[in-house]
């Protein structure tokens, strides 16, 4: 419904993004310069990366800006065992071993464990990259799923504490506690978004949309001059309507919601964002948070931050940070924005309900 008007209304052509397993989180809304547009598109970092350049004929280019997302897959992605992350994470030993030793961390992966810190600070801990023992005793979307039980969730939280981690240099890290374990899931997609952004500046690129399974930056704007229209993708719907949009110029547009990924059990639904505080799926009311930033990193871990705080917070949080903007979707279908999107966000959907005010 909201799709057919959107189109309807707007007449633009829709890509629906496919994000990961299950459902994409983001939306472009494409305007009729299709003549102009080269993408390509793969599945890497968890989920299917698109990258569409405008007025640029250098096929040379996307090798170039896959590669790069592979080299960041291939250091930060915990499901490879020969990930620079899971070698960390080996280095960090089990429980029951002895205090573990630094190890050597290149420069991208500090990058991300350095900006990851810093949010789990500015979010009190509701963003924590050490949250490895978590995701995987809950094992979200794994096969034969159920929730484990609470003697093993406590035992994970004790595993869980950004502040233990130990930076002795600018190369090399220390877990603080054997046994913990990082997770760049809440923020590896926004690093390679911002490191795709830089290569296609260097190119000279003024005209690009880059989709890594919802994290989107919308490069300069569109060929015409215009303003990219980005849509939030209603969260509650399987076939990714959009239940808004707004115009952004060179800005990342990143949205967290439990319904990327999740499990089933016993008829209740397991979603992928853990809070820190209780060891389990965050249930708070939110049905998805998306984030306007200038850096896709700090949009993508202040997207899951500010899920975990839950309205209230994460509204106060996001409307406290210079340049960046927020739209919080609840489970009653309310959208709250942060003041510098009123009267940019436009709802398409009137199944939702803007919510006035902060
Ligand atoms: P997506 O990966 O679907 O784009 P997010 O950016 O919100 O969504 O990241 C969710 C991922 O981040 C999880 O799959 C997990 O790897 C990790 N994660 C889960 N909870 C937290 C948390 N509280 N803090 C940091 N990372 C988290
Ligand atoms: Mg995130």
């Amino acid at each position: 419904m909201g799709r057919m008007r959107a189109a309807a209304m707007l007449s633009y052509v829709f890509t629906v993004l496919l994000g990961s397993a299950l459902l994409g989180s983001g939306l472009l809304l494409l305007s009729g310069c299709g003549r102009e547009a080269v993408s390509r598109e793969e599945y890497l970092l968890g989920t299917l990366c698109r990258i569409t350049l405008y007025g640029n004929r250098d096929a040379g280019l996307f090798d170039d800006l896959f590669d790069r997302i592979r080299e960041i897959e291939a250091a930060m992605s915990v499901k490879l065992p020969s990930s620079e992350v899971s070698r960390i994470n080996r280095a960090a030993g089990d429980p029951a071993a002895g205090d573990p030793a630094a190890v050597p961390v290149s420069q991208d992966t500090m990058e991300v464990i350095r900006a990851s810190i810093r949010y789990g600070e500015l979010t009190r801990g509701a963003f924590d990259v050490t949250i490895g023992p978590l995701v995987e005793l809950w094992d979200i979307g794994g096969a034969d799923f159920r929730p484990p039980p609470e003697t093993a969730i406590r035992g994970a939280l004790g595993l869980v504490d950004y502040r233990l981690i130990d930076l002795p240099d600018a190369s090399s890290l220390a877990m603080g506690k054997p046994g913990m374990r990082l997770d760049l899931g809440g923020a590896a997609k926004g690093y390679a978004a911002d490191e795709l952004l830089a290569i296609l500046d260097r190119r000279g690129v003024g005209s690009a949309l880059v989709d890594l399974g919802g994290n989107i930056y919308a490069v300069g704007c569109k060929p015409n001059g215009d303003p990219w229209r980005i849509g939030v993708q209603n969260p509650f719907d399987s076939r990714g309507a959009a239940l808004g949009a707004m115009a952004v110029t060179d800005r990342a547009v990143v949205t967290s919601g439990p319904y990327e990924r999740y499990s089933l059990y016993q008829g209740v639904r397991y979603h992928h964002i853990l809070a820190p505080s209780s060891g389990r799926p965050v249930r708070n009311g939110l049905a998805g948070v998306s984030i306007l930033a200038k850096s896709a990193l700090a949009a993508d871990c202040l997207s899951t931050g500010a899920f975990v705080l839950g309205l209230e917070a994460g509204l106060a949080l996001i409307g406290e940070l210079p340049d960046v903007e927020a739209v919080f979707v609840t489970d009653e279908r309310d959208v709250h924005l942060t003041a510098g999107l009123v009267g940019v966000f436009e709802l398409l959907d009137d199944s939702f309900r803007l919510a006035c005010g902060e």
